[in-house]
């Protein structure tokens, strides 16, 4: 079972993604956290990524769809994975098809602008562990300093606001013509992003439970 996490920056995919993983085994797999480890470790791949990130910008489909095909190729995806972040276009959509054919949800977190900035620019992630805070509304306990492990709590590089403001419009340039692409599919779901965490996982669980069950039918009759 593949699981398709859409939505905008900052609409809570990564959030809802490790709720999934942590619930049901599925495997999140983020494309940016895989890019930015990369990019930390200085690799080939990283190197190539890293100026495309800092703007903004998409990555070059053919480096993550590689990136991807060596992640969900690992024995920890067989039952099934998440994925974060990916596709970001029409043109990953298909090549993730090409990839493998699992039973597939789509899960389309919405929220306003308004408050995807608002979001955005107080995200703040623990640089040793990646724990997600927001300043606002889920400040650590200590200024700076993570909950879970201590490490320093940084800004995300692009959660600068003039960096926000492109990823945004990318997403509507980009990302957004990937919904007419899976409605006419009919695997498709939209949920109401903007409510506390655990309310938008409750609509989450509802969603896969449906289908997990479907999805057992199918393969009952196979
Ligand atoms: P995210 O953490 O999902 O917001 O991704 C951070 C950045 O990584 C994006 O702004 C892109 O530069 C890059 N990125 C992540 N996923 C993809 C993807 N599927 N295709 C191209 N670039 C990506």
């Amino acid at each position: 079972m593949r699981i398709i996490l859409l939505g905008p920056p900052g609409s809570g995919k990564g959030t809802q993604g490790d709720l999934i993983e942590r619930k049901y085994g599925f495997p999140k797999i983020s494309t940016g956290d895989l890019l930015r480890q990369a990019v930390k470790k200085n690799t080939p791949l990283g190197d190539k990524a890293e100026a495309a990130m800092n703007r903004g910008e998409l990555v070059t489909d053919d480096v993550v769809v590689e990136m991807v095909a060596e992640r969900v190729a690992k024995e920890d995806c067989k039952k099934g994975y998440v994925l974060d972040g990916f596709p970001r276009n029409v043109k990953q959509a298909h090549m993730l098809e090409e990839l493998d054919h699992p039973y597939e949800v789509v899960l389309d977190i919405r929220l306003n602008e308004k408050t995807l900035i608002s979001r955005l620019s107080s995200r703040r992630i623990c640089s040793r562990c990646g724990n997600i805070y927001n300043i606002v509304v889920k400040a650590p306990v200590k200024a700076e300093e993570c909950d879970m492990c201590q490490g320093e709590l940084i800004q995300r590089r692009d959660d600068e606001p003039d960096i926000i403001k492109e990823r945004l419009r990318v997403y509507h340039q980009e990302t957004e013509p990937i919904v007419q692409y899976y409605r006419k599919k009919d695997i498709y779901h939209q949920i109401n992003g903007d409510r506390g965490i655990e309310h938008v996982f409750k609509d989450i669980q509802k969603i896969l439970e449906n289908e997990i069950k479907k999805y057992k039918q199918t393969e009952a009759v196979l």
